[in-house]
């Protein structure tokens, strides 16, 4: 009798051990690419298996590199505390049990740093308790792990614990990419996405085009991942990577790190990619034995096959480093992509007139606070200590998880740290999202200061316009906090030791990874209860950071007749104009009270002037957001025209979902970018735009509008606009739209959301 070929699929290995029952899923990658091969019939690049091996159809799927849309199935969601909170909202108003894929919800972006990681964690801990019991609360009842304050970065308790070779995962923050240093396709993606998944749809990502990074040569001496990533984005810019996942290869990849390949991939967020990603190698299987996944180590080997390019395959751009001329880098200030190589840096602080004194010198957060990182930055202090000398920089030190701080903290790093001056901070965001008390310099006076972070726009640290970030490596990072001036080169200047003699720094030297193993340190982890029923989630109806939400009402079925113009916007209108981000994000959680910024960043075609629009019915001017809900609570639907590229910027769910909670129809305009539009039509918006662009000029802002031609909504069918003027004469525009089947039924149901709630 025929036995049937072993498939490999037949082994069950777990995504984590901290789940139980969901395994990881090559059976689905290999038969997809068996599909797509046929199809394709060329070689394929890494990025290419990942992502077509998790196509929702990959019969049908058109795919085209930076042309269709493809639809994917994720094998996870990762969400950090600031944005999930109306992901879960929203999650919740579908009325499941339990999310469609595994997900976790992470606490690190509202820890403050002030004074030190014990206190600040405490203080975070009571300031932000409602926020923190209601995810606890919320995913415990839906089934979602849950880490506490005090855990560590998402990105670092991903790589720690879920993410997986050959995976794909969407996450709500931006650098999400960083599981690509264990070979997982990870993207970063708004609230909407995020829920889409959880709810069991699948995820439209436009397919990616792909650059070839080939890395030759060896790292070693001074040079670290940190400059393998900082000379890609000195060449690619912050626009470079838009639309492609950066993918590694090359036999210079054997001499990285895995956590040193997360940090690339972590920082490949600033260069726009969609994301990073490198093949499956040792430095990977090392990394997943010492963090007790073996199983998953010897499971990708089987697999190898598919984690790695196929010989032959095309890039849209290629690059070539050689990483044994790469020399250390540091890139600012204000934007990751100034590239310096540190040899000239001396000279382009004085050219540039950029403060020379280095007010503070920070490590580690997501990108860069491993083990490794963090024994490498110890020999610079050990050997300084040496020499008698404390920080001259104030020095400041994050690890990433608390697996890391406890690790480091039983193998004497953190007592090296504090010897010579640093201040170990909370296993949290802290000063890299802006959650920083800083005290040493005024708001407005300038100062330079220099992180092991990856984003440095201007303001982001302190709020301080006038604060000149600089990003570099740890080790880097850590020398000049020594040096105490940006014009000090750890490479070839030296210090005077306590003893009066000069010294120079020797080369950094680290342990990949603990010689002792990890150290788990506390446990911070909740997974979710076994009764789950019996969990009521904890919002109080007084809170005013948190509301429940309440899922929007369905398409009446009517031809919107006599609708007002809200506001006909003039210029430039971002997601930060349509829903202002600063005081506001702590309202990120309470869609009625996060809907009074709805709009007060546009400008009023009428008056030249933002926040000040006329009320329709009685004549009055007010706020938009006032003046919205005036018409909402009157039972009168509106609309907003607007010009070109409306809703650029960040993908925040919050700009769609306002409009469509003050009661909003329509938004019309000349052009839409792409995810905001999208994001309108899940909320149950109709995102619709000119015919003929210069028909904008045809609108007046008194006008009253009719929308002919819902009756027979279908794609690729125009819609028509009425203009009824104040004078009483009228015209009619053609309206496009980019609506598909599905969508129409999103706008017909209320909302995408509503789909799954009630059909
Ligand atoms: Fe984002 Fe910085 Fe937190 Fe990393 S450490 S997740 S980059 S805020």
């Amino acid at each position: 009798m025929a036995t049937a070929a072993p498939r490999i699929g037949d082994t069950k290995v777990p995504m984590s051990l901290l789940e139980k029952g969901a395994y990881i899923n090559y059976q689905r990658i290999e038969d997809n690419l068996a599909i797509v091969r046929d199809r394709l019939n060329r070689p394929l690049s890494l990025a290419e298996k990942i992502v077509y091996g998790h196509l929702d159809d990959p019969h049908g799927q058109d795919i085209q590199r930076g042309v269709s849309y493809l639809k994917l199935r994720p094998d996870r969601v990762a969400c950090q505390d600031a944005t999930a909170q109306m992901a879960l909202l929203q999650f919740m108003s579908a009325g499941m049990d339990t999310a469609a894929v595994p997900t976790t919800v992470h606490c690190d972006h509202l820890i403050e740093a002030q004074i030190g990681g014990v206190k600040d964690l405490a203080r975070a801990i009571d300031i932000n308790k409602e926020v923190y019991d209601f995810l606890a609360t919320a995913t415990a009842k839906y089934g979602l792990g849950f880490w506490k304050p005090g855990s560590g970065i998402i990105h670092q308790i991903i790589l720690e614990n879920y993410a997986f070779p050959g995976g794909m995962m969407i996450g709500t923050d931006s650098h999400t990419p960083n599981a690509g240093g264990l070979g997982m396709v990870a993207c970063g993606v708004g609230g909407a996405d995020a829920v889409d998944v959880m709810a069991g749809l699948p995820w439209e990502l436009k397919c990616p085009k792909v650059i070839g990074v080939n890395l030759t040569g060896k790292i070693s001496g001074w040079t670290t991942p940190k400059d393998v990533i900082l000379k890609v984005a000195g060449i690619l810019t912050v626009k470079g990577g838009t639309g492609a996942i950066v993918e590694y290869k090359g036999p210079g990849v054997e001499s990285l790190s895995c956590t040193g390949m997360a940090t690339i991939c972590n920082m490949g967020a600033e260069i726009g990619a969609t994301t990073s990603m490198f093949p499956f190698n040792s430095r990977m299987s090392n990394y997943l034995n010492a963090t007790k996944r073996g199983d998953i180590a010897k499971y990708a080997q089987q697999f190898a096959h598919n984690l790695k390019a196929d010989e032959g395959a095309e890039y849209d751009q290629h690059i070539e480093i050689n990483l044994s001329e790469l020399e250390p880098h540091i890139n600012g200030p204000f934007t990751p992509d100034l590239a310096t190589p540190l040899s000239k840096f001396a000279e382009e602080v004085k050219k540039n007139n950029w403060p020379e004194e280095l007010k503070v010198a920070l490590i580690g957060s997501c990108t860069n606070s491993s083990y490794e990182d963090m024994s490498r930055s110890v020999s610079i202090v050990k050997e300084a200590s040496a020499h008698g000398l404390d920080v001259k920089s104030k020095f400041t030190i994050t690890p990433g998880s608390e697996q890391v701080r406890a690790t480091i903290e039983r193998d004497g790093h953190i007592a090296a740290f504090e010897n010579v001056g640093g201040l170990v901070l909370a296993n949290a965001c802290g000063p890299c999202i802006g959650q920083w008390d800083r005290q040493d310099v005024k708001k407005g006076e300038a100062n330079s200061i220099i992180t092991s972070y990856n984003r440095n726009f201007t303001g982001r640290n302190d709020a301080n316009p006038a604060t000149h970030a600089f990003v570099a490596s740890p080790d880097v990072v850590t020398a000049m906090a020594f040096g105490g001036s940006l014009t000090f080169n750890p490479m070839t200047d030296s210090l005077i030791g306590s003893d009066g003699k000069p010294f120079t720094f020797s080369e950094p030297r680290g342990d990949e990874l603990p010689p002792r193993g990890y150290d788990p340190g506390q446990d911070t982890f909740q997974p979710p209860p076994t009764d789950r029923a019996s969990v009521s989630v904890a919002v109080d109806p007084k809170s005013d950071r948190l509301q429940l939400l309440h899922p929007f009402a369905p398409w009446d079925g009517k031809t919107p007749t006599d609708l007002p113009i809200l506001i006909k916007v003039s210029g430039k209108c971002t997601t930060d104009h349509i829903s202002a981000g600063g005081p506001w994000l702590k309202y990120r959680g309470h869609l009625e009270n996060i809907s009074q910024n709805c709009l007060i960043g546009a400008i009023n075609a009428e008056n030249n002037t933002a926040n000040k629009v006329k009320n329709q019915m009685t004549g009055e001017y007010g706020g938009v957001p006032q003046t919205a809900a005036y018409y909402r609570d009157h039972g009168i639907k509106w609309v907003v025209v607007g010009d070109h590229n409306y809703g650029e910027g960040s993908s925040r769910e919050h700009a769609a979902l306002e409009p469509r909670f003050l009661g909003g129809l329509a938004i019309i305009v000349r052009s839409f970018a792409r995810i905001h539009e999208t994001n309108l039509k899940k909320q149950g918006m109709l995102a619709l735009t000119f015919a003929n662009p210069e028909d904008y000029e045809k609108v007046k802002p008194s006008d009253r509008v009719d929308i002919l031609g819902l009756d027979s909504f279908a794609p690729g069918k125009n819609l028509t606009l009425v203009l009824r003027h104040e004078d009483g004469s009228k015209e009619e525009v053609p309206l496009a739209h980019s609506f598909n089947e599905g969508q129409i039924a999103w706008f017909k149901a209320g909302s995408a959301l509503n789909l799954v709630i009630f059909f």
